[in-house]
Order: C-alpha cells, then sequence, then structure tokens
C-alpha cells in the first residue's frame, strides 16, 4: 500500500538518491520509510510514502495533535495558554506582512482548530476562511462562528477568494501535490496578495542532534522537509515571488526537541501526556539557553511570498 514517487516536489526533476530511512513516529509500526534527496535542487523528501486512501492508518488516536490540549489532563489549561501565546506569534507575523483590515479576506490552509483565524477575527475584523481534510478541529463550529469553514483537499475545494493574505502554519510539509497546492492558491489570490509559509527546517540544530528520530520527519506523515532554499524553488515553480524565505518560525524550537527526544525514547504517544508536563516544563527551562538561539539554529521557519500584481 505504498507508491513510488516519481519526480522531486520541488523543482520537478526525477534525478533523486536515496538519502536515509526513518521510523514511523507518532505510530506504533515503527516501519521504516525512504527518504530521498534530489539531485538539482537538493530537496528531501519521502520517496516512497502510504498511498492517500491508507493515509489515515497513521492519522489515529496516536496522533497527539488530533487528540488536542486534553492529551495533557489537567494541564489543559496551561496546553490552551501556550497555543494562545502562538497564535498571537502568528497574527502578529501576518502584521508584519500583510495589510490587516474588516475587507482583508483571509484563507488558512491546514486551520485545524482555527485558533490563529478567531484571533485575527478579533484584533482586525478579517473575513476569515479556514480549510482542512477533517473537522475534527471545529466539530460543531462552536466558538468559531463568522468563520467560513471549508472539509476537503485545497486544490479542489470551494473557496471564495480573492484572498488578500493566505497561510499555511506546518501544512505544507504534508502535503502529497504541493506544486499544485500552490499554484491553486496563487489563482484564488487577489492581485499582490500574501502568502506566508512555516515549515520545519531540514538544517535546524535538532535535526543534526537527533538524526532519524527528529520530530521535523514526522514519518511518514511528511512528504518532504524543506530548507529556505528549496521551499523558495518550490514557490517561484508555482507562481510566488517570494519575498523573504529564512525567517525564524513562530512555533519556538522547544516542541521539536521534546518531541524528538520522547520519540527515540519510544514513546507510548496513545496514553495521557499529563504524566509527562512536569518534564515538558523542565526540559524547556534546561534547555533555554540552546533555545535562545532559534534565530540562528531555525528549527522551523517562515517563508513569505507574493502573488504577481
Ligand atoms: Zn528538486
Amino acid at each position: 500500500m505504498l507508491e513510488k514517487v516519481e519526480a522531486c516536489l520541488a523543482c520537478g526533476s526525477r534525478r533523486f538518491l536515496p538519502a536515509f530511512s526513518s521510523p514511523a513516529q507518532m505510530h506504533p509500526s515503527r516501519e521504516d520509510f525512504l527518504f530521498s534527496r534530489c539531485e538539482d535542487c537538493g530537496l528531501l523528501f519521502l520517496s516512497t510514502r502510504p498511498r492517500p486512501e491508507i493515509l489515515g492508518k497513521y492519522y489515529t488516536e496516536h496522533y497527539l495533535p488530533y487528540q488536542g490540549d486534553q492529551a495533557w489532563g489537567r494541564y489543559a489549561a496551561m496546553a490552551r495558554l501556550g497555543q494562545r501565546r502562538l497564535d498571537r506569534a502568528r497574527v502578529k507575523a501576518a502584521e508584519r506582512f500583510a495589510r490587516l483590515t474588516p475587507k482583508t479576506r483571509v484563507l488558512d490552509v491546514g486551520c485545524g482548530k482555527p485558533t490563529f483565524l478567531k484571533a485575527l477575527q478579533e484584533k482586525h475584523g478579517c473575513e476569515c476562511w479556514g480549510v482542512d481534510f477533517s473537522v475534527e478541529g471545529w466539530e460543531g463550529g462552536k466558538g468559531f462562528e463568522g468563520i467560513h469553514l471549508v472539509e476537503g483537499d485545497p486544490r479542489e475545494a470551494s473557496l471564495e477568494g480573492p484572498f488578500g493574505l493566505i497561510t499555511m502554519w506546518h501544512y505544507l510539509e504534508h502535503d502529497y501535490r504541493p506544486a499544485e497546492t500552490l499554484s491553486r492558491l496563487k489563482a484564488c489570490a487577489g492581485p499582490g496578495a500574501i502568502l506566508m509559509v512555516e515549515a520545519p527546517n531540514l538544517n535546524a540544530w535538532s535535526r543534526r542532534f537527533f538524526g532519524r528520530y527528529w520530530g521535523g520527519f514526522h514519518t511518514p506523515r511528511h512528504t518532504a522537509i524543506y530548507t529556505p532554499q528549496t521551499l523558495s524553488i518550490l514557490l517561484e515553480r508555482s507562481g510566488w515571488q517570494v519575498v523573504k524565505s529564512g525567517l525564524p518560525g513562530t512555533l519556538g524550537p522547544y516542541i521539536l526537541w521534546w518531541l524528538s527526544w520522547r520519540e527515540g525514547r519510544g514513546t507510548n504517544w496513545t496514553a495521557s501526556m499529563e504524566r509527562h508536563f512536569p518534564e515538558f516544563v523542565a526540559g524547556n527551562v534546561l534547555l533555554s539557553p540552546i533555545l535562545a538561539l532559534h534565530r540562528l539554529s531555525m528549527d522551523t521557519f517562515l517563508a513569505i511570498a507574493k502573488a504577481p500584481a
């Protein structure tokens, strides 16, 4: 039930070589998947991957992001606080690059639980749209009134542009056909619209430290591991003009360090994370000198692109 990838996801080249294998993460099978590297642009991508129809097997109760803050048991309120801080950082990043008014139509691709859109709507009154493969993040829509939430594939979903801002917070690295998605989104974007893409960075210090257990691989859910350079190649090929490609991501480095460390120790991700919370907090304090260097280590990075005027 695996499929072979025929061409590089970023540049379309058919010249690529096996790089290494990585075990399935947040999943009990521990089966190995092969990553290959493009000889032309250097992109690292999953060259043998689960066929889309069996992908659901890897997004189950083992999948921490789907468990939401409840995974943290009695510390759920603190997890929610962390999410609010992250949403604020994302709103601030959006303010820096896009004009945000009540007339601005914003689309968040892979919105999950649309707390970022909610924060944006509250602060700037933007017309907010979210699209995701799963409705799990907003089931019933309670708390997200006034936000247009669409279930489906962003390549085919019915989206009413033109959008002035399109965001992807850790979505693109899950996409099976990222060039097609980006081209479709460009068709939904207004002239001069801003696109913000955040993803884990293959050049991250944490990747060098944890090797094949690095959380940024998220095997086999991440189809490609970008760098600011390879993402720029993909964006330009899909009709976007890159404005800035190597900004530090809004998702701080610690979550990647912790996930990688837990993965290496064979954590049971179906169990409650409650008992790991004190360790989670202590690690954050102990590692803070390294984490303060996020601007250099760039465990996650943010790229800004513009639709042609
Ligand atoms: Zn390539």
